[in-house]
């Protein structure tokens, strides 16, 4: 084993630099990952170019890899041994309190960088804070504490395809979970990228009689693997009035459950939610995204009785189901794993998954290989 780490870090908006760190001194009860694939999503997008700190960053936040080392109680405790493959959560939970004893780490304090300083996710967290640097995937190792979340990749996932774990995690909790998509559901999901498509899917497994993915022209390609993946129309809105043709398609009846998927949108997924929605009881799941709304329609919404709720990651139960979901190899998933990087070409990687200039075209979701 080498005594350096290598790893990409964040110093700067846009800007990544490739530095080794010391291969951390392990505890009895921590553990090490060797990465194998890091998942790049439109977070890490929007991290790169507008980071949360100023803070040097090793980003990466979907992350599977092997189990290299593993401490005896680190093994004894959680049931993970060398040699193992994982999907690694980026919460890193504090284990005590009411949330994590539900399995919804990403509500605990201890993981809410937002308004917890000391607060710790992979992916998230500054290269400074101790015991070691290594709190992102794109590096050849990632540390493990004891209170890391980790989970079983199931026989016949390869690391590749467990990769996509995350987005399908966040399709099931928000369609399944927060949405109540279920047998005969008319669905409409705006935005065909990455967590777009896992929507489809969760929703189409669990018996949508209606799916309907938007995008914009720029996004062709991926409407067209949105209707393979399970979508019954899909709707061009820079060539299309998405409202009037969601009308027609669903008779003026509207749909039960819209799911906001965009970045960068604006109030806009809102606003045509809220008119998409059938006449009474439709539920919402927003990112909210910008700090304000003006004329936000809250009159609308109270009268069309509509629920809204917010899209926050998943919890440990979605993250199983999505792991079960890729074994079953169900849906052709391999259309939406389109592109692998090696760890040098990070910053075209995420520029090619956020659409921006200097990236490549065509990318739905890509693999960083820190390996590679
Ligand atoms: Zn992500
Ligand atoms: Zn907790």
């Amino acid at each position: 084993m080498t005594e350096k780490v290598l790893a990409a870090v964040r110093v700067a908006p846009g800007k990544m630099e490739f530095q080794e760190f010391p291969m951390p001194e392990l505890s009895d009860d921590s553990a090490l990952l060797k990465m194998d694939v890091a998942g790049i999503c439109g977070t890490d997008v929007k991290f790169y170019m507008h980071p949360p700190t100023t803070k040097p960053v090793i980003m990466g936040h979907e992350n599977i890899g092997y189990i290299a080392r593993a401490g005896r109680e680190f093994t004894r405790r959680k049931g993970f041994k060398e040699g193992d493959l994982v999907f690694l959560e980026h919460y890193v939970m504090c284990g005590k309190c009411e949330w994590c004893h539900k399995g919804e780490y990403r509500l605990c304090e201890a993981t809410d960088w937002r308004s917890n300083p000391e607060g710790i996710r992979y992916g998230y967290t500054p290269v400074d804070r101790p015991p070691t640097a290594l709190w992102g995937g794109f590096a050849q190792y990632a540390y493990l504490p004891w209170n890391s979340v980790l989970h079983h990749v199931p026989k016949g996932v390869t690391p590749e395809m467990a990769g996509l774990v995350t987005p399908m995690a966040n399709g099931v909790e928000w369609s399944l979970f927060d949405g109540g998509v279920g047998y005969n559901s008319r669905v409409l999901i705006q935005g065909p990228g990455q967590q777009g498509l896992s929507q489809t899917v969760i929703c189409k497994q669990a018996g949508a009689s209606l799916i309907i993915v938007t995008g914009t022209s720029k996004d062709a390609a991926r409407l067209e693997v949105a209707k393979k993946l399970g979508a019954d129309y899909v709707i061009d809105v820079n060539k299309e009035d998405p409202l009037a043709r969601i009308r027609e398609i669903t008779g003026g009846e509207g749909v039960d459950v819209v799911l906001d998927c965009t970045a960068g949108a604006g109030t806009v997924p809102v606003l045509l939610g809220v008119e998409a929605m059938k006449r009474k009881g439709g539920l919402m799941v927003v990112q909210g995204e910008m700090p304000e709304f003006p004329n936000y329609p809250i009159g609308k919404i109270a009268v069309k009785y509509i629920t809204m709720k917010s899209a926050r990651g998943h919890s440990f139960r979605s993250c199983e189901l999505a792991l079960q979901q890729i074994a079953s190899k169900r849906f052709p998933l391999e259309l939406v794993t389109t592109h692998r990087f090696g760890l040098k070409d990070v910053d075209l990687a995420i520029r090619s998954v956020g659409n921006l200039e200097g990236g490549l075209k065509g990318v739905i979701h890509a693999s960083l290989i820190p390996w590679e």
